[in-house]
């Protein structure tokens, strides 16, 4: 089976700014490839930081084959098997912890109504409400009168029986959401903007977004393997792979190396507060707040995401462009 190259992505996908400076080295993780069955010729990949808005992004768009199979049973069954064969610090209770974990959800529900009000926007005020890719709609907040839907093409979702499922973004026009919510998504995207052009355009004149990302891009250190034969020849067999991810924390816990480069999964795209902030404007949106905030602690202490901030945006229409 011949190796598809993967298609370069040259331009910051916040601010379309066309210079990034080399943020370091990225390895397309095995278990993310496994899924799709699908061999890729380029899998070191840089990660570029635009020198105008501080945005992290890996130089390579995913093909529709690695989304499709990635978000159809997203953290279901066999994303779970193969992932955790591929990495064995990829836990059962991990895994779930992410998707039903109630303080974690709780604690995120709460994210969403603090950020409303410090805008002065009531709980009451939202009569319908809708969370884009939001499985089983675990943070859309208890909002005492609204309608609840998630946008999401995951067939295998157990919903609340008081949220309905829409399975396309154009299904929003039936509903013009008075509440927009994007979390953990834009991160996953090749081009965050043109979804979030999609979005403003299928929702309502006075709609209110709310978008949630993590927070900052990943610091690289020296990395020892870089070499695309080695990294590839470790990534054929799920033990050396995992040998060499157990070697890799040690090495890194007691000097400034890395002995494997970043491991690329989901995460494409890393923002700054002035990358997010870029990025909604840049759909002809208005924020009216934003905030950093601490995301793990809600968390058991074995259950860590992986990232210890994150940035919430609350944003309106401008009204500069006409629908
Ligand atoms: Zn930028």
């Amino acid at each position: 089976m011949s190796k598809l190259l993967l298609a370069p992505r040259q331009n910051c996908p916040s601010c379309d700014h066309h210079s990034g400076e080399q943020g370091g080295i990225g390895f397309i993780a095995p278990w993310l490839l496994k899924l799709s069955g699908l061999k890729v010729e380029n899998r070191i990949q840089n990660l570029n930081i635009c020198t105008e808005c501080g945005t992290g992004w890996f130089s390579f768009a995913y093909p529709d084959v690695i989304l499709s199979s990635l978000y159809s049973d997203y953290r279901g069954k066999k994303y779970f098997n193969i992932r955790n064969h591929w990495d064995w610090s990829y836990s059962q209770e991990l895994n779930n912890g992410l998707t039903s974990s109630k303080s974690w959800m709780n604690w995120r529900k709460s994210c969403v109504e603090t950020l409303l009000e410090s805008v002065n926007f009531s709980n009451h005020e939202i009569r319908t409400c809708v969370d884009i890719g939001g499985g089983e709609g675990g943070v859309i907040p208890d909002f005492p009168n609204a309608e609840k839907y998630v946008v999401d093409s995951n067939k295998n979702l157990r919903l609340p029986p008081d949220i309905t499922q829409l399975t396309e973004i154009e299904d929003m026009r039936k509903i013009m959401p008075d509440l927009v919510m994007c979390c953990g998504l834009l991160e996953h995207l090749n081009e965050p903007s043109n979804f979030l052009q999609q979005l403003v355009a299928h929702s309502g004149v006075n709609s209110i977004f709310y978008f949630e990302v993590p927070f900052g891009v990943p610091k690289v250190r020296s990395t020892l393997l870089i070499s695309n034969s080695i990294l590839s020849l470790l990534a054929s067999n799920n033990f050396a792979w995992n040998f060499a991810l157990k070697l890799d924390k040690k090495i890194k816990k007691y000097s400034h190396w890395n002995l494997l480069p970043l491991k690329i999964s989901e995460h494409i795209n890393f923002f700054t507060e002035r990358g997010l902030k870029k990025l909604v404007e840049s759909v002809d949106l208005e924020v009216l707040g934003i905030k950093i905030f601490h995301t793990n602690f809600a968390l058991p202490d074995s259950v860590n995401v992986g990232f210890e901030y994150g940035i919430q945006v609350i944003a309106k229409q401008s009204g500069k462009t006409k629908k």
